[in-house]
């Protein structure tokens, strides 16, 4: 089976009319994961609870009292708190530890009746960008199985790509949730900072991290927002504003202003096919009478580095807390407190979170503070100034997801440089706080997925929503 539904109100409706039940769904779904078990997408599948609660939402279907995700299947990131369930964050760290609470996405989507079908790989710690730095194993994309699917929510966007869930809540600090689903050919969403709590989710980069949705339609990426985003007591860095019915109309015309970035249309990295691809859709929304220009962003070349810094800053210190004292793995070889520590550490994380670890401590280091972490702030002001007047002046800014398809396992693992300059098109959003999504559109000649992107002002979903659907439907016909 290749999931035959894009979207929830579809299943809603055969569900409706007895053609299928949520139980009949689960099951297609567990079948599908284990003829993919060589995918490596889920770390665990959660099958019987997800069967008992299917027919418990049968039930609530047939009585009228559901909730408006019943009969959606989710797959969750493994950096998602769920309670009574495993979490590792892909990591050696933190093996064996179960979480003791939920995070607040998690309850909110479970009050609308979501089922939750299992825990997806993802890089370790939610740092890479080809789901290749994960404890348990690469993740392999459907499509072909030489190809990561990107990262670092890879096992989501394989899960949703190869049909073994219906939808897929990842996160993204620089892109993890837009570019697997580039890689994998569905869409997602990285909501505006603030937008959505992260009481519940394992931190990376506290002033970058976002928890966004992924699935194969607008109306469910705007179904997943709505349940999802909102004011929490438990998290003091998500915005009041009333969260707007988004999924209710998703209705578009008037004509837009839309802007694209001459560096990035310009850069040699970018792989023929995308620029392609770009500019024929720029040609397009031309010829439909939007407004599309380019417009000049000289800080191009200094997104990733600043991203860089800051994020292995930001993790330097979050992840002081695995310290194989109050969490998960602890080191057989330790002899004292300090070896403790040590051992844990050094045994518990793989090489690209020590390498992360060790720069951001280095950057934040009193005598390289000013030359880096201080610097990098100040370079994030800039970029994120630039950006929120170009879209003072735009509707939206359109890009590539990704300067590249999917690329080899392995190619880039040798090289962190290499694989961090994929980033390019997705960490300028995440300096800037703004909302972006990435669109599939269509494959290429090697019948690799291909992606655009459309960023938005902060807190503007509703505009990037309505315009993103017309934008797909206008492209497939
Ligand atoms: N590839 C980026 C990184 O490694 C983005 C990761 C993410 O968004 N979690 O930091």
């Amino acid at each position: 089976m290749t999931e035959l539904y894009t979207n929830l109100s579809a299943i809603q409706a055969d569900i409706q009319q007895g053609k299928t039940s949520v139980v009949k769904l689960v099951e297609a779904y567990l079948q599908q994961i284990d003829q993919h078990r060589h995918l490596n997408a889920f770390l665990e599948v959660f099958d019987q609870e997800a069967l008992s609660r299917a027919s418990e939402i049968d039930s609530k279907l047939k009585n009228g009292k559901a909730g408006k995700l019943a009969g959606m299947v989710l797959a969750i990131k493994d950096n998602i708190c769920y309670k009574g369930h495993k979490l590792s964050a892909s990591s050696k760290i933190l093996e064996g530890f179960t979480s003791i609470y939920s995070s607040t996405i998690i309850e909110r989507l479970l009050a609308e009746d979501v089922i939750v079908i299992g825990r997806t790989n993802c890089d370790e710690f939610a740092m890479g960008g080809s789901n290749e730095t994960s404890h348990y194993g690469p993740v392999k994309n459907y499509l072909d199985t030489t190809k990561v699917p990107g990262g670092s929510s890879g096992g989501a966007a394989v899960a949703v790509q190869a049909g073994m869930c219906h939808a897929a809540i990842g996160t993204d600090t620089g892109g993890s949730v837009r570019q697997p689903s580039a890689f994998c050919g569905s869409i997602g969403l990285r909501p505006t900072y603030g937008r959505i709590s992260r009481h519940g989710i394992i931190a990376y980069a506290s002033s970058f991290d976002q928890v966004g949705p992924m699935a194969k339609s607008v109306e469910d990426v705007a179904l997943l927002l709505e349940v999802m985003a909102g004011a929490d007591e438990y998290d003091a860095t998500v915005a009041q504003a009333p969260v707007p019915e988004y999924s209710k109309d998703l209705s578009f015309s008037g004509k837009k202003r839309i802007a694209y970035i001459s560096e990035a249309l310009d850069s040699p990295g970018v792989d023929p096919e995308i620029k392609k691809l770009l500019l024929d859709n720029i040609e397009q929304l031309k010829r439909d009478g939007h407004t599309v220009e380019p417009v000049s962003f000289k800080y191009m070349d200094y997104v990733v580095p600043t991203y860089y810094i800051l994020t292995m800053a930001e993790a330097s210190s979050n992840l002081a807390r695995y310290d194989g004292v109050h969490y998960g793995y602890r080191s057989p070889n330790a002899t004292d407190l300090e070896s403790t520590y040590k051992k844990s550490r050094s045994e518990g994380f793989g090489k690209e979170v020590k390498r992360r670890i060790m720069l951001g401590t280095f950057v934040l280091s009193s005598g390289y503070y000013d030359a880096y972490y201080a610097k990098a702030q100040k370079i994030r002001r800039m970029i994120r100034d630039k950006t929120v007047e170009i879209l003072h002046n735009y509707d939206f800014i359109l890009s590539p997801t990704t300067p590249t398809p999917a690329f080899n396992i392995g190619e880039n693992m040798k090289d962190p440089i290499v694989m961090y300059l994929e980033d390019i098109f997705t960490v300028q959003a995440a300096l800037a706080g703004i909302p972006a999504i990435s669109l599939p559109l269509g494959n290429n000649a090697a019948g690799l997925p291909l992606a655009l992107q459309l960023s938005a002002q902060t807190f503007n979903e509703t505009e990037l929503l309505k315009f993103s659907k017309y934008f797909l439907e206008r492209s497939n016909n």
